[in-house]
């Protein structure tokens, strides 16, 4: 194959040109994503390190002037990069360890070469440099963050580490062998290297900022806003995830819970003091659930419970201890006023397998009517369950 370090530095030029544009794009319609602008800042400081060193030929070394320079530029990319994983990731960056880690690898060079160390000792201090800061960004792409892993996370850190890895081989040339250095296909294969580990990192980037957007809104849309619970959608995903543990083995408890008399709190206390009613029994009724339940708000004032794995009689627990921790406690609204808030229960038995969740929860649906007609604080079964008979552990 024919390559010329011209035609490299134009397709180099374009591509970098190209990551601008689209980075550019995302970020302004971002522009509270900080990593954007760190990773744009990456993109403009290797162009432009990238262009001091096309106008240089390669067959001789830099001047000490031009290497401090270049070396700026391609230390402030890679700290840039290693920032902006910081700051994708929720860390905090120091602006002054930005501005020492973009100043060292070029000062360090200066030092050697002032105080007469050959010029392999110089770069070499630069490639072993940069080779850190690279694998300093690895190691961000991938470590834990905040909130879930990303599978694109691992592009960056393989893009990253494997140019760390380049680095430091070079470095090991540099310092071990006396092959030239400054040759045209030196140079060449370096632009190589950059380009497909640029292509990777970048797109990389854009994958990472992508798939968290994706999760979060997946997120958002399983989510209760207001008691921070799993919705329906939330509820059929946290089941989907659960099936293939439980699906051998014994029966599933569904508890359907509804608030009694909810309208007249809303009525007498205020929208507010109803969505606080609901945000504490909510917080209520986890407690009261075990490790493992899964509790979902069904709609207005109900709330559904899948408790997995449950014979009848241990349902008849849970679902007692639900009704009485509400009923046993006054919620205090924001104003301070202490209410006395009820629950009737519906429950029915999901058996054998979790799957038929929707005739469960009919089944509960109607017990729980029936708990209302009775006269509500109460726990009322499905008739065709083989649990307690209805209103063994009615309170009401
Ligand atoms: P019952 O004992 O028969 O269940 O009577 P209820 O008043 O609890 O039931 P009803 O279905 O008549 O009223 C439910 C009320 O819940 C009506 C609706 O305005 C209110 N609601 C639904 N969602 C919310 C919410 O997010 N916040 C507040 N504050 N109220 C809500
Ligand atoms: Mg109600
Ligand atoms: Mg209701």
């Amino acid at each position: 194959m024919q390559l010329d370090l011209e035609t490299l530095y134009i397709s180099s030029a374009l591509g970098r040109g190209a990551y601008f544009v689209v980075f550019a794009i995302v970020a302004l319609r971002r522009p509270g994503e900080t990593c954007l602008w760190h990773w744009i800042g990456a993109i403009l400081t290797s162009t432009i390190g990238s262009a001091i060193m096309s106008s240089i030929p390669p067959n001789r070394w830099l001047t000490f002037g031009e290497a401090w320079i270049v070396y700026l530029f391609f230390a402030a990319s890679l700290t840039l990069s290693w920032s902006g994983l910081r700051l994708f990731n929720g860390r905090k960056i120091s602006l002054v360890t930005v501005g020492c880690a973009t100043l060292l690898p070029g000062t360090v060079y200066a030092a050697t070469v002032l105080v007469g160390m050959p010029m392999r000792i110089a770069l070499a201090s630069i490639f072993a440099l940069c080779g850190a800061y690279a694998a300093a960004g690895a190691y961000e792409a991938v470590r834990r963050s905040r909130e879930q892993r990303l599978w694109s996370a691992y592009i960056v850190a393989a893009s990253l580490g494997s140019y760390a890895l380049m680095l430091l081989l070079t470095l090991g040339m540099l310092v071990a062998t006396d092959l030239p250095m400054n040759t045209s296909e030196s140079s060449m294969m370096s632009m190589i290297l950059d380009q497909a580990s640029g292509i990777l990192i970048y797109f990389g980037y854009i994958a990472m900022a992508n798939e968290r957007a994706v999760l979060t809104i997946e997120r958002l849309a399983d989510t209760d806003p207001l008691t921070g619970l799993v919705n329906r959608r939330g509820l059929q995903a946290a089941l989907a995830q659960l099936k293939p543990m439980v699906a051998p083995y014994g029966s599933s408890g569904v508890l359907l819970a509804d608030i009694d008399h909810f309208k007249m709190i809303n009525d007498t206390h205020g929208h507010q003091a109803g969505d606080a009613v609901l945000v504490a029994f909510a917080s209520r009724v986890r407690e009261a659930l075990r490790v493992g339940d899964i509790l979902a708000r069904w709609g207005g004032e109900e709330f559904l419970a899948v408790l997995p794995q449950t014979e009848a009689g241990e349902l008849a627990v849970v679902a007692e201890r639900l009704r009485s921790s509400i009923e046993s406690e006054p919620f205090t609204l924001p104003n301070g006023l202490a209410i006395r808030v009820t629950v009737s229960v519906g429950v029915s038995e999901m058996a054998p397998v979790i799957g038929h969740l929707e005739a469960a929860t009919r089944e509960a649906d109607a017990a729980l009517y029936e708990a209302k007609q009775n006269g509500r604080n109460q726990v009322s079964w499905a008739h065709r369950v083989s649990g307690p008979p209805i209103g063994v552990s009615a309170a009401a």
